[in-house]
């Protein structure tokens, strides 16, 4: 059986016997808070429970690193969203120690790709900066620094809004407290 089988089997057992009715909220965060943070698998339970952050209570951006890379992209769509839309009413920020992306480099990762070197001339000759959007950052906590100046410098964000970085540990939980937004 395929790993999409195994799901699909799965997910039937788990609606025919109604395991939804454990997580019935809304889509509003109850919490009224939106947390960006990275998509590393030691973090999809840890994270939450660390932060005494239940089902329903936050709006959950994730992805590699929990960075905010450009002030009009979709990671900071999402987090207008939350607070234009859902109602939150305060940001986190929260890299890890051992995140990946604090050793991504471009060179590997585009050998891994195969990708051929014309294609990259090409994209590089196009304006497409491919080595500066593959390379990963030196130190989360600067990381974390930039992410939470781009989001609080935002025009389309307002001066109440407090926004928070941290980072955490991936193997404790523990949370250094990098900004305190308030
Ligand atoms: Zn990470």
């Amino acid at each position: 059986m395929s790993h999409l089988e195994k799901v699909m089997e799965f997910n039937r057992e788990f609606v025919d016997g109604e395991e939804y009715l454990s997580y019935n909220t809304t889509k509003y965060p109850d919490k009224k808070i939106v947390i960006l943070t990275c998509m590393d698998t030691r973090l999809v339970e840890m994270l939450p429970q660390a932060m005494n952050v239940a089902h329903g209570d936050a709006a959950i951006v994730k992805n590699a690193g929990a960075v905010v890379s450009h002030p009009f992209g979709s990671i900071m769509r999402s987090i207008l969203v939350a607070i234009h839309s859902l109602g939150a009413e305060e940001v986190y920020v929260v890299g890890h120690h051992d995140c990946g992306m604090a050793s991504l480099n471009a060179e590997e990762l585009l050998e891994k790709a195969n990708a051929e070197k014309s294609t990259v001339d090409t994209l590089e000759n196009a304006g497409i900066e491919l080595k500066t959007w593959l390379t990963g950052f030196d130190s989360v906590e600067d990381s974390v620094r930039n992410s939470v100046s781009m989001i609080k410098n935002h025009p389309l964000l307002e001066e109440r809004i407090p926004v928070h970085g941290l980072v955490i540990d991936p193997g404790t939980g523990k949370l250094e407290l990098v900004v305190n937004g308030e």
